[in-house]
């Protein structure tokens, strides 16, 4: 309850200024992964500088206002002391409440162990596994045969945990647009009791420094109302799910229309990015790197209200990244522009 209400503070204190520190990360903890996806170069990034435990360790202390972590890679369940690092950022974030997973689902049991763990932790964990398409054409996608019941496997596992919120999560892209409809089809019948509240869908976006997909052309050429049949899809479940996602398609309208700003965003007000290496971002798309944590002792508060930081914010402010709709960064911008009114 106390965390409930500290998120709650946190989301109300983002609609009026600048956090002492971000309430909400994301952290990428590995750039290896066991897949190689058509839209994502991810795969092909050098793996050698990651953070380890200690400086973990040190990064998470004292982070006072953080709710909610992304943990992302690359795949997660590829660091053989994922469960150390989980651990420590648990103890260290005592006010997190929500820890965010987003794994490719190809291995099931290393991830249902996860999740048992964040429960375990008193967490709410929310796990996002991803799934771009039917049988064939996903594991085409993403560069491995098997990949799809992989994923349709990790998905039935979690779904075993009650405590646990798990979505299958599609990123859309032109790639796939054509095979979504085959997706759901093939869903009803080898998850006999999926449900549409069970499935996310995420756009495509570029990111250099993210992705290195900056020259793959792959946004969806359909236009609003051939994403929104899907997005729709997601107006189900809880009040305040269905609420954003009301607010997230009505952004969706204006992104599509050209607009790059739906809502002024929240990167480096309340939220940040810190990539495997502890190189910190405003988010995983503008190519702007603020700092590394080494030159700052590992205490991201002194990179925050560093010069380099307060001056990225302010590029952000007046558009100068180029603009995103992608639900990670959205859903904090529309939580933080709740009390203002939505648009900038
Ligand atoms: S999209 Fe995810 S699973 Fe696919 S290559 Fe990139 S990081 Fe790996
Ligand atoms: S609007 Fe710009 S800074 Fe904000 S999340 Fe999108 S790309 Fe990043």
């Amino acid at each position: 309850m106390i965390k409930k209400a500290y998120l709650a503070k946190n989301i109300l204190a983002s609609n009026f200024g600048r956090l002492a520190s971000p309430y909400k990360i994301t952290f990428v903890l590995t750039y290896r992964c066991n897949l190689k996806c058509k839209i994502c170069r991810i795969w092909g990034k050098d793996t050698q500088d990651e953070l380890d435990i200690t400086k973990i360790e040190k990064l998470f202390k004292g982070l006072n206002n953080l709710s909610w972590l992304d943990l992302t890679g690359g795949e997660i369940t590829l660091r053989e002391d994922l469960f150390d690092v989980v651990r420590v950022i648990a103890k260290q974030a005592r006010k997190m409440l929500v820890l965010h997973i987003s794994s490719n689902g190809q291995l099931p049991d290393i991830l249902f162990k996860l999740a048992k763990e964040i429960v375990k932790l008193g967490l709410v964990p929310v796990i996002n596994v991803a799934l771009d398409g039917p049988r064939e054409f996903n594991d085409q996608l993403k560069g491995a045969n098997g990949a799809y019941e992989n994923s349709i496997s990790a998905f039935r596992k979690l779904k075993e945990l009650k405590q646990v919120n798990s979505f299958l999560s599609c990123t859309v892209s032109r790639h796939n647009i054509k095979h979504i409809d085959d997706l759901l089809v093939n869903l009803r019948k080898d998850l006999p009791k999926f449900s549409y509240s069970d499935f996310h869908f995420n756009i495509f976006h570029n990111s250099s420094h993210y992705y290195a997909n900056a020259q793959t052309d792959a946004f969806p050429e359909v236009g609003f109302e051939g994403l929104k049949k899907y997005f729709d899809l997601g107006l189900k479940g809880g009040f305040i799910k269905n609420l954003l996602t009301r607010l997230y398609i009505k952004g969706l309208r204006q992104y599509c229309s050209g607009e790059r700003f739906p809502v002024r965003c929240q990167a480096l007000n309340s939220t940040c990015f810190i990539s495997p290496d502890g190189s910190i971002y405003p988010c995983g798309l503008y190519d702007r790197r603020i700092g590394n944590l080494k030159d700052y002792n590992y205490d991201l508060m002194k990179l925050w209200i560093s010069k380099e930081s307060v001056e990225a914010r302010k590029e952000i402010v007046n558009m100068k990244c180029q603009g995103c709709w992608s639900p990670c960064e959205a859903y904090p911008a529309i939580l933080g522009r709740l009390i203002k009114g939505a648009h900038i």
